[in-house]
Formats: structure tokens, sequence, C-alpha cells
């Protein structure tokens, strides 16, 4: 078949399944190789050891996978539509904030399933060929090979996004051994914005596209293993999985789609339940309320000690603030030591400022 008609039908069958875009990329990601030494050596990425440890494959995707020749890369529109309004969630230190797109199931196996069902319809087509399916499950640079792929531009804030849709999207790519027509790079349309690295609760931000996981409230969150540093506890609010700030306040999500996908629709009333109910949770409970979701993941102690992070940063004077001493107190010695030195920081501060605040 001629190759631009296969590309035109798998980006029909794309469609069908559930993606909202489809375009090609060739697998020259040298440029973006600079860039990624110098984030690492500058200490950017944190405790992340697996990012030095992968080296360059992420940047050669003909090593990751031999005999790789383009990637497809797709687009899953993640932003649903009936969850609270993250402002509101925001602004109200009792409840929980967790990132928009871990508030339904797992995207992970969502995502790279439905890449494999789009490789079987391809083979049905043109016989078997190489190909690997991949959503955040390896080192791939997603970033570049959206961008080279034309799915949007690198924002300051380091995501893809475009003009169409804004940055609430999941990617995946599909290395295929087929000569597909590559798709042309779109221009970069930050222009003078600097919102999100204005906005940014922790100046994570430190240059255009350059994101210092150590100040991110995501890595934070999700990804650190280590205690939270003192320092950025207080600026992290009611973030307890993830933030979205930079995503929240950008120009180009007024144009954001929001998900068909009913599997990303808020769970558990994740999108605003109290801070309190979450401490309460026991493992078990944890475990079974997070079933299938991408929060499971970080375990129930990184859950507790962003929790209890989270509790601290009620203002002292809110009504909430008596409960969350109440919980925080009375699991004090039965969280595990690092957990412990969370709750032992949020008692100080809503213990010593009540006390601060009482006396006058
Ligand atoms: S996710 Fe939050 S902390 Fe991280 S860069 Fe964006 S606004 Fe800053
Ligand atoms: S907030 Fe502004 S600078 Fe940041 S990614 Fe969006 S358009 Fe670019």
């Amino acid at each position: 078949m001629d190759p631009s008609e296969l590309k035109r039908r798998i980006q029909g069958w794309a469609q069908e399944l559930g993606f909202t875009e489809a375009r090609v990329a060739d697998i020259d990601l040298s440029d973006y190789e600079r860039g990624f030494r110098e984030w690492l050596s500058a200490g950017h990425g944190a405790s992340m050891s697996f990012l030095e440890r992968h080296g360059l494959l992420r940047f050669r995707p003909d090593e990751l996978v031999p005999g790789t020749r383009r990637v497809l890369m797709v687009s899953r529109d993640y932003l649903p539509p009936e969850s609270r309004s993250p402002q509101q969630v925001l602004g109200n230190p009792a409840l929980a904030y967790v990132s928009r797109y871990s508030l339904g199931r797992d995207y992970h196996k969502l995502v790279r399933k439905r890449l494999a069902q789009l490789a079987r319809r391809i083979s049905d087509e043109v016989g078997p060929f190489t190909y690997r399916a991949f959503c955040d499950s390896a080192p791939v640079y997603e970033t570049g090979l959206a961008e080279r792929a034309g799915l949007g531009w690198k924002g300051k804030h380091s995501l893809v996004l475009n003009r169409s849709g804004g940055s609430w999207f999941f990617l995946g790519a599909l290395f295929l051994d087929l000569d597909l027509p590559v798709d042309e790079p779109v221009a970069d349309h930050c222009g003078t914005c600097t919102a999100c690295i204005d906005v940014c609760p922790t100046g994570a931000i430190v240059a255009d596209g350059v994101v210092d996981a150590r100040r991110c409230i995501s890595y934070l969150t999700i990804e650190a293993d280590e205690d939270i540093p003192e320092s950025l506890r207080p600026l992290m609010g009611n973030r307890v999985y993830g933030c979205d700030d930079c995503q929240l306040v950008c120009p180009w999500n007024r144009f954001a789609r929001y998900t068909q996908d009913d599997d990303f629709q808020p769970r558990h009333d994740l999108d605003a339940t109290e801070l309190v109910t979450l401490f309460r949770w026991d493992e078990a409970t944890f475990l079974a309320r997070t079933e299938g979701s991408a929060i499971r993941r970080i375990g129930w102690r990184r859950w507790r000690r962003n929790l209890a992070v989270a509790l601290g940063n009620i203002p002292p004077q809110a009504d909430a603030a008596g409960e969350a001493l109440a919980a925080l107190t009375q699991e004090l010695g039965e969280a595990g030591d690092q957990v412990d030195r969370h709750i032992r920081w949020a008692i100080d501060r809503l213990s010593g400022d009540r006390s601060r605040g009482s006396s006058g």
C-alpha cells in the first residue's frame, strides 16, 4: 500500500480507538541530547537515578527497539468534565488537590493497550511488522517525539501543548519499523507569556522549558521517596498528588478539550475530598480506593507523608485546623519514621501557631 494512504488509514483507526491525534515522527532526537545532559548535571533530575542509568537511550529509539524507523505519537485527552473546579479545591485548604490526570483509571496500561490494538489493526493490513507500544513506561523521550511529530510544542513549563487542545492530554508512542511519511513540527506559541513561570508555587521552572524536579511539587509528591524539604512544605498548600498550577494558568488551556473516556472520570470523589478523611484511610482502604489508579504506585507511606504536609498547611485559625490537629496527634508514633517526621512538622505548625494566635 502507498505509505501516505497507509498513514491516513492508521490515523483513522487511531481516532476510532479514542486517540485525539496521531502523527508521525522520525527518530532523530539528537538535538535534545545536550539539553538533557545539562539538565542532569545541574542536578535538576533530583534523585531519579534511572534517568542517568538509561543514559542517552531515550534519544535513540532504534537502540531501544532495533529496527525502529518511525514513531507514531498519539494523544489522548484526560480532562474530566464533571470534576470539581480545580481553583475551588486549591482555594479550600481543608480539601486535597489531586492532579487532574490521576483522578480516574491509570492511563499507562490503558494507552498501551489501545496502542497494541492499533498495531494489530495495522498488521491486519500490512502483515507482520516490528512494533513496541510505550506510555511513560521506558526510556522514551515522548516530549521530543511529540514535538518532532507536530503534536505540539514544549511549553515553558516543559509539557507539550498545542493551539487546539492546550496540554491536558496523555502521550503514547508506537515504535514502528514502517517507513511512513513524517509530519512537520509546529511553531512554538508561548511568545512573551511567562504565566506558568510566575505562578509556580515553588519556583521550579528555572528557565524556559527547564523544570528543576527538586522543587517541583509533582516530583516531590509522586517520585520522591525521601523527606520533603521543610523549606518547600509551606509552599505546597493542599497539593497531595501532583500539581497542575502551570497548566491551569496557561492561556492555551482555554481551548482544552474534555475527555470522552469514562475511565478518566474522577473515582471515589478524589477531585475534592477532605484531607482529614484521606489521612484517616488505613492501608487497606488506600489500596482498595486506589485500585486501578496511578495514585496507588506511590504507596500508602508517601500518600500519608504528603497528606501530613497538606494538613500542616491548613491555616491554624481555620475551622478545619482542630480536626487536623487531632488526626495528626492520633497517628503520631504509629505511622513509621518518615511520616512521623512530617506529622511532627505539621503539628508544630498547627499547634505552635494556634497557641501564638491565642496568646495574642
Ligand atoms: S507542576 Fe507545579 S511545581 Fe511543578 S513546575 Fe508546574 S506549577 Fe511548578
Ligand atoms: S503559560 Fe504561557 S509560557 Fe507557559 S506554557 Fe502556557 S503559553 Fe507557554
